[in-house]
């Protein structure tokens, strides 16, 4: 049998890198085991969908490089792939399980559901739910008689259906990830599966679609753990094989206490979303791993290595890699802790990675919102010297913006510590040197003014450290001969001379 998996978010909202995560696991899954991959979109909640969610989803994924065989965007032998387009598909399922005597009816309006609830409360019942111990109590199709049922569904009296949790049965769960779960399920509640306005609920939809879906593998968050006997009870009360699980562990805030949220990221100032989200209630912008200048590459790298390990010392995987070394046997059980310093050393390697051109070719776009212009050589002859320093885009700028715009000021520490009106006679000599030996090339102007250094007894330090203070406002930058090389000894010159006049 070939492997079928599938990515099944609902659209509530921007997904949270703990949902990349797990279609990423997915996507790895079906890629090393030559399965599909499917994106299956779970809208039957009509009241928490998001305007804009679905494509946010789809955007998102897209950028990360997670592409899927079958969904809402490239069809596939089981479309429709949106829940809230499927149905009729559920009615006749909910049918089935009415018809076998495995769901019921029910018509308990929210104040008997109230009344119940504080009747087993005062009993000292901790955890009181609609369950065998009270279905027998309650207004449903298992109480009342056939004609007074079929009555009240005549005439639209709203209801829900429920499953009849079998009492006496043991559900073992084998989770790929976790082992064994065992859980009795006469301590589960009657789950409701479908509602009156002809909606499923999350449970029945999604057993029903990945049964029909194929699904051989469902790799979901930790947070579906809870669900999985009830999952397993309804693909045998439908009399279905059901597909393995395997529930991730979940991605917890950087100290390790409790699991990531938005406002953990908004705290400590990183984004906990893949790309930009703007809030289509509030308007509120929430920032994304992409627009914040991370490459996807890094960040599929980084995510992939929060909660898996390849079994070595390596890394570095690029998406092909992580497909050839991923197995679920490797994911780990314990939730993996979020370090965003990890993130920004990924991204670092990845940049620094790309050739000169295509750096010079971003640092372009960022010198165009500048409204900066320059030929692309020199663009090129930038990168190479400042790439090393740069864990973002936006840092080849901030690395070299001196070689685009001369300083107009002059850090004042730096002032003070190295600058003597004594030098400025000096500092014109070098600048008698640089016009002299303009066509030399960087190590040779170095030396010519080493020389000078040395026959007029100054001191190494104090000089270097002017000549940078004139070509860049303060000590920062790459060394200083190439520096001077890069700009031309022409505008060499032109910032030595302008800062002599204005110190
Ligand atoms: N719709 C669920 C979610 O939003 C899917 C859970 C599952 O994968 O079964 O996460």
């Amino acid at each position: 049998m070939s492997v079928r998996v599938r990515f099944a978010p609902s659209p509530t909202g921007p997904l949270h890198i703990g949902g990349v995560r797990t279609a990423l696991y997915n996507y790895l899954f079906a890629k090393k085991n030559n399965g599909k991959m499917i994106l299956r979109i779970e809208d039957t909640d009509q009241s928490r969908f998001v305007p804009g969610a679905e494509e946010y989803i789809a955007e998102a994924l897209e950028w990360c490089g997670i592409r899927f065989d079958e969904g809402i965007q490239s069809g596939g032998d089981h479309v429709p792939y949106r829940q809230s387009e499927r149905r009729e598909i559920y009615r006749k399922y909910i049918d089935r399980l009415l018809n076998a005597g495995h769901a019921y009816y029910a018509f308990d309006t929210p104040e008997e559901l109230e009344a119940m609830r504080k009747r087993l409360t005062d009993k000292g019942v901790s955890n009181p739910q609609y369950d065998h111990h009270v279905r027998m109590e309650m207004h449903n199709s298992l109480t009342l008689k056939q004609a007074e049922l079929e009555q009240r569904i005549r005439d639209g009296v709203p209801y829900v259906v429920r499953f009849r949790i079998p009492e006496n049965q043991d559900v073992y769960l084998k989770d790929l990830i976790r082992g064994e779960v065992h859980v009795q399920a006469s301590t589960l509640d009657d789950k409701v599966l479908f509602k009156s306005d002809g909606m499923p609920t999350y449970h029945l939809a999604n057993v029903v679609d990945d049964h029909l879906m194929e699904v051989t593998h469902v790799i979901r968050g930790e947070e579906w753990l809870p669900s999985a006997p009830l999952h397993l009870l309804l693909y045998e009360a439908f009399g279905w094989k059901s597909p393995e699980f395997a529930h991730l562990p979940l991605l917890l805030k950087p100290d390790g206490h409790g699991k990531l949220s938005k406002r953990d990221g908004d705290r400590l100032g990183f984004p906990v979303f893949p790309i930009e989200w703007v809030d289509p209630n509030t308007g509120e912008t929430s920032t994304g791993y992409r627009e914040s200048g991370y490459l996807p590459e890094a960040f599929v790298n980084f995510l992939a290595m929060l909660g898996w390990n390849p079994g070595s010392e390596q890394e570095v995987f690029s998406m092909d890699q992580l497909i050839e070394e991923f197995s679920i046997n490797r994911v780990s059980k314990k939730g993996a802790k979020f370090d965003i310093e990890k993130a920004k050393w990924f991204n670092q390697h990845y940049l620094r990675a790309l050739d000169d051109a295509t750096l010079a070719g971003m640092l372009q776009e960022i010198l165009r919102q500048e409204n900066i212009t320059a030929p692309m050589e020199r663009i090129i002859r930038v990168v190479e010297l400042v790439k090393e320093r740069a864990v973002f885009p936006r840092d080849l700028l901030l690395q070299s913006h001196f070689f685009f715009v001369a300083p107009t000021t002059y850090d004042k520490a730096v002032v003070k510590k190295f600058w003597k009106p004594e030098l400025a006679p000096h500092l014109r000599a070098v600048a008698d040197i640089l016009a002299q030996h303009a066509h030399l090339p960087a190590p040779a102007l170095k030396e010519l003014v080493m020389d000078y250094i040395k026959t007029h007894d100054l001191k190494t330090g104090q000089v270097m450290n002017c000549i940078r203070l004139a070509m860049v406002g303060q000590s920062m930058g790459p060394d200083l001969f190439e520096i001077i090389a890069t700009l031309g000894v022409d505008e060499a010159i032109r910032r030595l001379n302008a800062m002599v006049e204005r110190v």
